[in-house]
């Protein structure tokens, strides 16, 4: 299938990569020019603009950062609605707003354009393996359509609803993601703060209930105090944002998530906006004299 890919980030470039493994014929769009090598040494195509890489392929995969990065790449200057075909497909893998993504399918619609949203979980780790959850929002025909391209990209594929579905559950995901770096961040605190081994406790809780991929893959960033990223803390950040806007639209309470917000804020006042959002450890740490 001719396949375009725009956003060459952590996550975009290796699961564009994937798509061309898997067969596909994939024109690439990148902001910065060098951020495309990569994909066209591997034998994919480079497009000037998301117009142009949109208008070679049946599917347009988006993949950048946040809400109004989104309507930029596909509503701005050269965007892709200037160059997609009626009867293709747009699909935004980004994590954004839910209710900003059924305008853009809207706005899409009026031009004979489907749109799927397709957040995804699994992080670097997944991208790079193939290996990630996609929680998809929109018509159950455009899905089956998409799905093999899914099938290169991620294991776990789920049509969740229709358009803005997928990005409900992305937040679904975020909120239990981000409860949860906290937890694992307090208990490792509390570990050390007792004089008791963190890196034995961890394997100690693995096989119990409290075990986790977040006790696991975060936990282990935490014991090292090492926090390349992985997810970026502005991100993890926007994703919360995400959720406590609607939260606040729909009159819904969500303290925990509201908590592990501030502690995101205050990362990103320590300059800490690039860190992996694990270093949340470091606001638990410096709140009881514990920082490393
Ligand atoms: P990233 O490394 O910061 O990459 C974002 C990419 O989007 C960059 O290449 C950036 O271009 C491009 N971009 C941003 N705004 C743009 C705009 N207005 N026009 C054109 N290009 C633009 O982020 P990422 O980690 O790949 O994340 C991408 C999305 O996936 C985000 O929505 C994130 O929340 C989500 N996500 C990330 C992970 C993870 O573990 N990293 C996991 C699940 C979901 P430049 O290179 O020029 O800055």
């Amino acid at each position: 299938m001719n396949i375009a890919f725009i956003g060459m980030g952590i996550m975009g470039k290796p699961m564009a990569l994937n798509l061309h493994k898997a067969g596909h014929t994939v024109f690439v769009c990148g902001r910065r020019p060098e951020s495309m090598v990569p994909l066209t040494d591997a034998g994919c195509t480079a497009a000037a603009s998301p117009a142009e890489a949109a208008s070679r392929a049946e599917v347009t995969i988006v993949m950048v950062s946040d809400t109004p990065d989104v309507e930029q790449v596909l509503f701005g200057e050269g965007g892709v609605i200037h160059g997609a075909r009626a009867g293709s497909v747009v699909v935004d893998m980004s994590t954004i707003s839910p209710t900003a993504t059924k305008t853009f399918a809207d706005r899409l619609g009026t031009q004979g354009i489907d749109m799927l949203d397709a957040p995804v979980s699994g992080g670097d780790v997944g991208a790079i393996n193939a290996t990630l959850s996609i929680m998809v929002g929109g018509k159950p025909e455009v899905f089956e359509r998409v799905k093999p391209v899914f099938e290169a990209m991620g294991k776990n594929i789920v049509l969740v609803g229709g358009n803005g579905a997928g990005q409900v559950a992305k937040a679904c995901n975020q909120i239990v993601v981000a409860v949860t770096i906290e937890a694992v961040a307090e208990a490792l605190t509390f570990a050390r703060k007792n004089g008791v081994d963190p890196a034995k406790v961890r394997d100690a809780l693995m096989g119990g209930f409290a075990g986790s991929r977040i006790l696991e893959v975060h936990g282990k960033r935490m014991l090292d105090n090492e926090y390349k990223p992985g997810f970026k803390t502005r991100l993890h950040q926007k994703d919360l944002n995400i959720v406590m806007q609607t939260a606040r639209e729909l009159g819904l309470s969500l303290p925990g998530a509201a908590l592990v917000m501030q502690h995101l804020n205050a990362l990103m006042g320590t300059g800490d906006a690039e860190l992996d959002s694990a270093a949340v450890m470091k606001i638990v740490e410096r709140a009881s004299g514990m920082a490393r």
